[in-house]
């Protein structure tokens, strides 16, 4: 097996090449890390500042680690979906950014109710560097501004990779990101959710869908571990007022958590915390019984919250006629 680059820093390149019995001066290692974050090179032979011969020898002993998407779907409204091994990747255009969702799990055991991805079950975790794959290979033709950790999997569920992926995405030698740039999704779950606060300045949104214990637990499995009091109260103990962004991501489900007790609940579960409250609109998915809210349902929920003082948006759904929109994202079909 070549040990794969992808992902790793200078000194770790450096200690790498130390470790090769024919060897290649140290400081190569810089121009190899120059080549992967900064050029976004998908071969050695692009490296053109390294001899022939060097190249080949790491050739011999290394992968990048980079590979191209199998699929690509475009969505009429410009929405793009990407397959990476049975991962997919979506690419999400919008007036003043390129948002790029990416998958941190092949699969989800997570199970919620209303989602494909869990229906689909797990198949694997990703690795480091096919976390990072997802971004380095489109960002070589796509100016991609912000990174969402939105798509298949539940990052928690695979919090070493994750934690490694946003190391590369934001430090100096790697990609260099803002980590202001980067959203972190998550269903909560807890001593992860710890470790990706006070580890990381990245940007955080719990999925939260409904603020009665019993009826979160209906919905989603995870409530009876790690229950949204507890989350919510964990999320307390950290600055959210300043640069770094705290949201709840709430599917409307008609007639299931769309009212205004549904609504009043969840004001008074966040209303001590600066957050924002995502609202989303349910996206059918063929293989359950739930029901978008009605527009009016959706337009009353939110403006309680925002006559409450709490920012709500409903965020609009983009790529559903490729499968690309929250919960759509499976690939056993
Ligand atoms: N597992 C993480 C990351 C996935 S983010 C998490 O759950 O936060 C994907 C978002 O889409 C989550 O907020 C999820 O709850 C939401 N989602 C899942 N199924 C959906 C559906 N059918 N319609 C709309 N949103 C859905």
């Amino acid at each position: 097996m070549h040990e794969i680059l992808l992902g790793k820093s200078v000194e770790e390149i450096k200690s790498l090449l130390a470790g090769l019995t024919e060897k290649i001066p140290s400081y190569m290692a810089g121009q190899i890390a120059q080549w992967i974050y900064k050029k976004h090179a998908v071969s050695f032979d692009e490296m053109t500042n390294i001899s022939v011969a060097n190249r080949e020898i790491l050739k011999e002993n290394f992968s990048l680690g980079l590979v191209a998407p199998s699929v690509s779907r475009l969505s009429k409204d410009g929405t793009e979906k990407f397959l990476f091994d049975n991962v997919e990747t979506v690419l999400i255009p919008s007036k003043d950014r390129l948002t790029l969702c990416i998958s941190s799990q092949a699969g989800c055991k997570m199970n919620c109710t209303f989602c494909a991805t869990g229906k689909m079950g797990f198949s694997r975790q990703l690795s480091v560097a096919e976390i990072l794959n997802q971004y380095a290979f489109l960002a070589r033709d796509n100016n991609i501004t912000n990174i969402v950790f939105m798509g298949m999997g539940e990052p928690l569920d695979n919090i070493f990779a994750v934690m490694e992926a946003i190391r590369a995405l934001t430090a100096e030698w790697g990609f260099a990101l803002s980590p202001r740039r980067i959203t972190v999704s998550t269903i909560g779950m807890l001593p992860a959710l710890c470790r990706l606060i006070e580890d990381t300045e990245c940007h955080i949104a719990i999925s939260l869908h409904n603020a009665f214990h019993t009826q979160r637990l209906a919905l989603m499995p995870v409530e009876k571990t790690f229950n949204i009091e507890e989350i919510v109260e964990l999320l307390k103990n950290y600055d959210w007022a300043h640069q770094r962004k705290l949201s709840f991501e709430y599917i409307m489900l008609g007639g299931l958590n769309d009212s205004l007790l549904h609504a009043k609940t969840l004001w008074k579960m966040v209303r001590d915390l600066p957050c924002h409250i995502n609202l989303i609109p349910y996206n059918a998915n063929g293989t359950d019984d739930f029901v978008r809210s009605s527009n009016s349902a959706v337009e009353a929920f939110c403006n309680f919250l925002t006559e409450k003082g709490v920012s709500c948006t409903v965020r609009s759904s983009r790529g559903e006629d490729i499968e690309a929109a929250c919960g759509l994202l499976a690939t056993t079909h």
